[in-house]
């Protein structure tokens, strides 16, 4: 088993610097790289404003605040952040063909012993390994959003993943305060094939005009004890990101309710994107 201690995170937007804030707070070192300009810069802002308000609310202690802060560098180069890493995980727009370059990168400069995980929300993770020489050390590492908040960490198997890759991935899901379950490399896994489906039938129906987004989530806030809808969700998560998902499990499984409504494509080439541009099925830009 590999112990981790030193975590390299690929990607600093919505989900990298919420896997860096997790990981800084159980006394991990980290490494954050983005390639886009100010991107780091302001994954670090997001997640000191995130433990500062934790330390308003007496959830974070000013010592661990403190703590967290000093474990997170950031990383000039890709190579940079991988070389003196145990783990590495990806968390780069939702592209085959973009991970695939990454990780034939990772497997040339991170250590032979580092496990390189991706984020992926619905990619395979054996084709993602397949772009190695070491598909026993990838694994997926699926965080929910916002991570520091949300305890699920599904740990995807691919078919060349290691048993020992697994149990470190299991002993760091637990050092890092998240509740993992196993799944096999499937499209979707479990949480995205089932989620999905929910969020397009709730899509058709503000297209067809069944009730508006806030009475459509609310239905199933109340009704079925869900903590937020699927359409405030969708915002949350990203349209496009929610595009890209529908699109990848329609063309792999091939049924009707994984197909992309209309309205979501429509949202999406608009720049209505969610709570990122400030609009999606809701007002994000007023609240
Ligand atoms: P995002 O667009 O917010 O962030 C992606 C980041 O990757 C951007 O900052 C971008 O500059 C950076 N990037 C682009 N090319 C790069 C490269 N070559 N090297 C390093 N960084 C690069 O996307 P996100 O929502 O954080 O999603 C990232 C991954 O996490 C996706 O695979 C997505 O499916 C998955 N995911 C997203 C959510 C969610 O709720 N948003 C939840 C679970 C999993």
């Amino acid at each position: 088993m590999t112990s981790i201690e030193r975590v390299a995170v690929i990607g600093a937007g919505t989900m990298g610097h919420g896997i860096a804030q997790v990981c800084v707070m159980a006394g991990l070192h980290v490494h954050l790289y983005d390639p886009q300009p100010g991107q780091v810069e302001s994954a670090v802002g997001r997640v000191r404003a995130n433990l500062e308000r934790g330390v308003e609310r007496g959830k974070v202690s000013p010592e661990l605040r403190n703590m967290a802060l000093s474990r997170l560098r950031q990383s000039e180069a890709l190579h940079e952040s991988a070389r003196d890493a145990d783990l590495v995980i990806e968390a780069v727009p939702e592209r085959i063909d973009l991970k695939t370059e990454i990780f034939q990168e990772l497997d040339r400069h991170a250590p032979a012993s580092a496990l390189l995980a991706s984020n992926t929300s619905s990619l395979s993770i054996s084709r993602i390994a397949g772009a190695t020489a070491t598909p026993e050390r990838v694994v997926g590492l699926h965080f929910f959003n916002p991570v520091h908040i949300m305890k699920l960490l599904e740990v995807v198997r691919g078919r060349a993943t290691s048993q020992p890759t697994l149990d470190s991935c299991l002993a760091f899901a637990e050092r890092i305060g998240k509740e993992p379950v196993v799944v096999a490399d499937t499209p979707g896994f479990a949480s995205s094939r089932l989620g999905i489906v929910l969020g397009l039938e709730a899509m058709r129906m503000v297209e067809q005009e069944v009730a508006s987004p806030a009475d459509i989530d609310r239905a199933m806030e109340l009704g079925y004890n869900h903590p937020m809808g699927p359409l405030r969700l969708t915002d949350l998560v990203g349209l496009d990101v929610r595009l890209g998902i529908a699109e990848y499990l329609h063309d792999e499984l091939g049924g009707e309710q994984y197909r992309a409504p209309e309205i979501l494509r429509r949202m999406v080439a608009d720049g209505k994107l969610g709570k990122k541009s400030g609009q999606g099925f809701y007002r994000w830009d007023e609240a």
